[in-house]
């Protein structure tokens, strides 16, 4: 075992002794090699019915934790395997800032799909600036130009699901692979389905530990902090987005529409996937 895995006591087992119902398969289109997510670290960590137990005590016990101390115990449990996906949303950047002051060292990473505004790329430099910290961009296989022309045009126009699955979730998959854990800028009052959001838990979709500092905050609180400590954000929500992802599948929002009414608008769509489970 190595010294990651006894320093911390992690339950560090083989993937063979993954509970008989357990399914580790993933879309065979994402070209994974090898397992996924924490399954495929080195070295792997399973979700036996114990660890799992675990983490649900773990979550019980950091309902009452302030978002730092979250973080602070997930870094000291998981790291160096612990990472951080970000969008540069009003959340992510809560938590970058967090991490800055207890983790700088954290990998952090985005899903540039190539179709991002130029304001949340440029939250990328702010973000080096501001905290020394440098966001990893993970691309897609295709630059947007080869995947139009491989296409027959924009898929975003004909078919986002498809489109979101090519220039995010494969990415997202693949760069899960290796690590133990990640951090999720979640809140449980942003939908029904992240309601039921611990959390500590195992995310079944990408099969490694799911941690969401700011499962308990609002809106509101997010916003505090950010005014508080001048965190930078996308100017882009002072001009009517609350919530952003690619540039041709946002829109800003009408006084009264719902927040996230501008995502995917005039398809039946409100989520890329990443979150739902
Ligand atoms: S949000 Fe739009 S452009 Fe971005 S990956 Fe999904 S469908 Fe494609």
């Amino acid at each position: 075992m190595s010294p990651i895995a006894s320093d911390r006591n992690l339950p560090v087992v083989s993937p063979t002794d993954l509970p008989g119902d357990y399914d580790a398969t993933v879309d065979p289109k994402v070209g994974l090699d090898g397992l996924p997510g924490a399954l495929g670290a080195d070295p792997p960590l399973a979700p036996t019915t114990d660890f799992l137990n675990e983490l649900e005590k773990e979550s019980r016990q950091l309902e009452s934790a302030t978002p730092t101390e979250i973080l602070r115990w997930a870094v000291d449990r998981y790291a160096p395997k612990f990472t951080m996906a970000t969008a540069f949303g009003p959340e992510g950047m809560t938590i970058i800032h967090m991490l800055a002051q207890i983790a700088p060292e954290t990998p952090i990473f985005n899903l540039d799909t190539g179709y991002q505004f130029e304001e949340t790329l440029q939250l990328r430099e702010r973000v080096k600036e501001r905290y020394g910290i440098e966001v990893e961009f993970k691309l897609p296989e295709l630059s947007v130009e080869a995947f139009e022309k491989a296409n027959g045009g924009p898929m975003y126009q004909t078919d986002p699901n498809r489109c979101c699955f090519e220039r995010k979730l494969k990415v997202l998959h693949r760069a899960a692979q290796g690590w133990h854990a990640w951090a999720s800028a979640i809140r449980r009052d942003q939908s029904p389905d992240r309601a039921k959001a611990p959390i500590v838990g195992w995310d079944k979709k990408f099969h490694l530990v799911k941690i969401s500092p700011l499962a308990n905050w609002t809106k509101k609180d997010v916003w505090s902090l950010i005014t508080k400590e001048d965190i930078p954000y996308n100017p882009l929500h002072d001009r009517g987005y609350p919530s952003i992802g690619c540039q041709p599948c946002t829109r800003a929002v009408m006084a009264g529409e719902d927040e996230r009414a501008g995502r995917w608008s005039g398809f039946q769509k409100t989520e890329c996937g990443l979150h739902s489970s």
